[in-house]
C-alpha cells in the first residue's frame, strides 16, 4: 500500500503535487470541528455593555430611558429624578451607567437597571412634580395612599409612575435604590435596613427613617411587594457638584448596593 501510494506521487508533476497538497490541506480544515469555548473563555464572553430602551413616556411625550446591564438573576434597580428638581441624583446615576459600561465584571450573575430621569417633564420645568402637578412619589398604589390633586386622582394615574411600576413588575428587582435630595441621609423601606447601613458606611450619610410617605415608591415596596427600597437623600449642597465629583463621594455606596449579598 505504501509502495502504491509512493508510486502515484512519483508519477505526479511538482505542480500537481502542490495542487493536491493544497486540496488535502483545505479538506482537513473543512473537517475540523468548530472551536469550543472553555468555561473560562465563555465567562469572558459574559455580560455585554448596557443597552438603553424606552420604558415609558411622560405626559409631554418625553421618553423615560432605562439602561439594562447584564442578564443575571440578581436584579438591582436604580432610579433618580422622580422629583424633577433634584438634579444631583440624576448626575450621580448617569455616572453609575458610565461606570458599569467600563466594569462589566460587576454584572456577573446580576442585572442592573438604571433610570436616571424618572420625571423628564419635571426636569425640563425644574419642578418637583410632573407637568400635571402630581408628585410621582405619591402616585404608587400603596395602602397608605390618598387620592388628591397632588397625589393623583387614582393610583398610577401618571404615565411616569406607571412606567416605573411596570419596570418593577417586569423585572422583579431584589432591591431598589431611589436617589433624592436634599435631606442628606439614607432612608429605607421594607427589609432594607442592612443595605442602607452598608451604603451609609460607604458614603458617610447617616441612616435615618423618614417615615412611610403615602403612595410613595418606598411604601409600595414595603406594603405590596416586600422589596427593600433604599432612598439615598443627597444633601442640598451637592447641587453644586458635577458628575465625577458626585461619583467620588457616593459611587462606592452605589456599588455596595450592587454587590450586596445579604447580611
Ligand atoms: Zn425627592
Amino acid at each position: 500500500m505504501f509502495w502504491e501510494t509512493r508510486s502515484i506521487f512519483t508519477q505526479l508533476t511538482v505542480w500537481q503535487t502542490l495542487v493536491l497538497g493544497l486540496a488535502l490541506l483545505g479538506g482537513c480544515q473543512e473537517t475540523l470541528p468548530p472551536p469550543r469555548l472553555t468555561s473560562q473563555a465563555a465567562s469572558r464572553v459574559g455580560p455585554l455593555p448596557g443597552q438603553w430602551r424606552i420604558a415609558g413616556w411622560s405626559v409631554e411625550q418625553r421618553p423615560l430611558m432605562l439602561k439594562e446591564f447584564g442578564n443575571g438573576r440578581d436584579v438591582v434597580f436604580f432610579l433618580a429624578g422622580i422629583h424633577g428638581d433634584e438634579t444631583a441624583g440624576i448626575l450621580l446615576v448617569d455616572e453609575l451607567a458610565r461606570y458599569l459600561d467600563r466594569h462589566l465584571e460587576l454584572l456577573e450573575g446580576r442585572k442592573v437597571l438604571v433610570m436616571p430621569r424618572a420625571n423628564p417633564d419635571g426636569l425640563a420645568e425644574r419642578t418637583r412634580q410632573n407637568i400635571r402637578g402630581v408628585d410621582l412619589n405619591r402616585n404608587f398604589p400603596a395602602n397608605n395612599r390618598t387620592n388628591g390633586p397632588e397625589a393623583g386622582e387614582i393610583p398610577l394615574s401618571e404615565p411616569e409612575a406607571w412606567a416605573i411600576w411596570q419596570v418593577i413588575h417586569q423585572y422583579r428587582p431584589s432591591r431598589v435604590i431611589s436617589v433624592h435630595q436634599p435631606l442628606g441621609c439614607v432612608d429605607y423601606d421594607g427589609p432594607g435596613e442592612a443595605i442602607a447601613q452598608a451604603m451609609s458606611e460607604a458614603c458617610g450619610l447617616p441612616v435615618r427613617k423618614l417615615g412611610a410617605r403615602p403612595g410613595s415608591l418606598g411604601s409600595y415596596g414595603q406594603q405590596i411587594q416586600g422589596i427593600p427600597i433604599v432612598t439615598l437623600e443627597l444633601p442640598e449642597e451637592d447641587s453644586g457638584l458635577d458628575g465625577p465629583q458626585l461619583w467620588a463621594r457616593y459611587g462606592k455606596a452605589l456599588l455596595v448596593a450592587i454587590t450586596w449579598q445579604g447580611r
